[in-house]
């Protein structure tokens, strides 16, 4: 069990220097220590001082004498013959001692020259060490590196335990899916003879996978909670990054804890950190290949039925290292994804509940708004309402804080101090009517919620919120037409209106060209190309960064149809706001005064 010896040595080295610095002491401290300052002086002048009643206490020794004056100071000097002496020093009222200089007793300064200092440096020797174990293996450390003392022996402590902070399944909102594959696990965990007696074995691992912020890490906490078994976490990153050169002991130590404590649930989140495809790059980290060697042998190592299930988390599956997920391994894979509209508001709801709120909040409209999401941004939402019905002396959170925290989360806090001159107030305002005038023109586009021109920390000048009235799981080629369309609308307005064009339509010409971009490249759908892939998505879950997959010609070919795609849709979007002057006038000067409308408001003078 005990898989490192060698560095048992620093600790020699500490001890080594603790008994030179003991010597040294002994030598040169403690003798100056024990014995206060003697001055000799001669005969006469400790006859003048008894004569001037200067002296405090005197010790009659057999070959000298010692003395101290008012301010004790010692002094010593030899023996006379002098007969009326101790007469003479009565009378000028001294004390007769027999001990002015404390003598230890040999076996006590011993005692406080050797024993107790040994002891206080073997008891520092041994909180150092356990310190460094602790932190060794608790994931705090800091000081790897350099350190004469780091890398301890195995920690025999259970540091990898940690609480699931006894959540259950029930405070994870939404991810039905997800609980109903791992309720299967929790049934395990209880009742793994069920399970034998069968000859079924369960997975060993289980790769939770979806973007950021979905609740993997609760998911993986719950499954302890409800089976009420250990929770062992540790994250892929710090096997690499803080056990310099330990990893692979790292997840040695972890499994052998684990399989002790069984049963019980193993959580490595971030598990790409070290479960990359071993790609034969030149710059390989062999560091991190070792780790990943250790944990297949590891998952290897055990029997199908121990009790140990390994859960980890990440969001870039596709880097996975094959060798992991195949079977035997990490076989069964459970998708977490961005919450639906029902999940949403069950997730503002389950949040909701540690805050004090009104009781007429909406929170259906509150997650129609959150569109797209995550629980963690939910989360984030109802601290940030929370926050500000504070900030404004409110006892609870109401509808309008909610409201205005999604547009925090979203775009940034309102920026109070910044001015924009009348007219560029106007054209924003034409900007964000344009977009607004052009989604509710096109039968098919989502109504518009809000159109505000206050603006925010983001350098958003203001924005338009669009609200899906229900889940998309799947678009038209004409709604993606109508979005770019929607898109473009912004800059169309500033041209319709001012003849003239301005930088703040950068954001929404990125998105309008990511947006025909994947329309002819991922989704078949322009007449030319047909359903064949012209570029693939690398990590669906992070970005969703592309590449491309065709001859340079036909990249030029692809770049010609993405602008036609957008021209087409711009001077369509123009088109609309042109036979809607009038209402794009009316809306805009509306916008301008108020600063910010609903979308009732919006419809109404459209529809007036
Ligand atoms: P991940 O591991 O997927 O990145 P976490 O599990 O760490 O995400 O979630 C972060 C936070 O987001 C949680 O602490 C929780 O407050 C909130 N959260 C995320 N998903 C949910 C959910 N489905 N239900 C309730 N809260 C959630
Ligand atoms: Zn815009």
């Amino acid at each position: 069990m005990d898989e490192l010896k060698t560095p048992r040595r620093p600790l020699m080295t500490y001890y080594m220097i603790a008994i030179v610095a003991i010597l040294l002491l002994n030598i040169f401290i403690f003798p100056l220590m024990n014995s206060r300052r003697i001055t000799e002086v001669d005969y006469g002048t400790f006859m003048k001082m008894t004569e001037e009643g200067k002296i405090k206490e005197v010790e009659m020794q057999t070959n000298q004498i010692l003395f101290s004056d008012k301010d004790d100071a010692l002094y010593k000097t030899g023996i006379m013959k002098d007969d009326g002496l101790v007469d003479r020093l009565y009378d000028s009222g001294v004390t007769f001692s027999s001990q002015i200089v404390t003598q230890t007793s040999p076996l006590l300064s011993f005692l406080l020259s050797w024993l107790i200092p040994i002891g206080i440096l073997l008891l520092l020797g041994r909180m150092v060490r356990s310190r460094l174990q602790n932190k060794e293996s608790g994931g705090n450390a800091m000081f790897f590196g350099g350190n004469p003392f780091g890398g301890f022996g195995k920690s025999n402590a259970k540091i990898y335990v940690k609480s699931s902070d006894g959540i259950r399944f029930q405070d994870v909102a939404g991810e039905d899916e997800a609980k109903e594959n791992l309720q299967e696990i929790v049934e395990y965990l209880h009742d793994p003879k069920k399970y034998e007696e069968i000859g079924a074995s369960m997975p060993k691992g289980v790769l939770l996978v979806g973007p950021p912020g979905t609740g993997k890490t609760m998911l993986a906490k719950a499954v302890a909670g409800e089976a009420n078994v250990p929770f062992f976490s540790m994250s892929g990153s710090e096997f690499v990054e803080m056990f310099v050169g330990m990893g692979a002991s790292k997840v040695r130590d972890l499994f052998s804890q684990a399989k002790e404590k069984a049963p019980c649930i193993v959580f490595i989140d971030e598990i790409d950190a070290i479960g990359k495809k071993r790609d034969g790059q030149l710059s390989t980290n062999d560091e991190r290949e070792q780790t990943l060697n250790q944990l297949l042998t590891e998952m290897d190592g055990f029997e199908g039925n121990n009790g140990v299930v390994i859960l980890a988390a990440t969001n870039r599956p596709e880097s996975l290292d094959p060798a992991l997920t195949r079977p035997g391994r990490f076989d069964r894979r459970v998708p977490v994804e961005l919450p639906d509209l029902q999940g949403r508001e069950d997730i503002l709801k389950v949040h909701a509940k540690k805050i004090k709120i009104a009781d007429n909040i909406d929170f259906g409209k509150i997650a129609r708004m959150a569109a797209g999401a995550s629980g963690a941004e939910l989360a984030n939402i109802i601290n940030e309402a929370a926050l500000r019905a504070v900030r404004d002396g409110r006892r609870y959170v109401t509808q309008p804080d909610l409201e205005e925290s999604i547009e925090v989360v979203i775009a940034g806090y309102q920026k109070k101090n910044a001015i924009l001159t009348t007219k560029e107030k106007l054209i924003v305002s034409y900007h964000e009517i344009g977009h607004a005038l052009v989604a509710a023109k096109q039968t098919n586009s989502a109504p518009v919620t809000k159109i505000t021109i206050i603006p925010r920390t983001s350098g958003a000048l203001g924005y338009t919120m669009q609200v899906d009235e229900d889940n998309h799981y799947l678009m038209t080629r004409e709604e993606m037409e109508n979005k770019i369309a929607t898109l473009t609308g912004g800059r169309a307005a500033e041209e319709v209106e001012f003849g003239t064009i301005t930088t703040g339509a950068s954001n929404d010409i990125e998105q309008a060209t990511k947006l025909a971009r994947a329309m002819i490249t991922r989704y078949g759908m322009s007449d030319e190309f047909d359903m064949v892939a012209m570029e693939t998505l690398n990590n669906q879950y992070l970005g969703g960064d592309t590449s491309l997959a065709c001859s340079a010609e036909t990249q030029s070919a692809i770049d010609k149809k993405v602008v036609e795609l957008v021209r087409t849709q711009h001077e369509k979007a123009k088109q609309i706001l042109l036979d809607n002057k009038t209402k794009l006038d009316e809306l805009a000067q509306h916008l301008y005064e108020k600063e910010t409308i609903t979308g009732e408001e919006f419809m109404a003078i459209l529809e007036k």
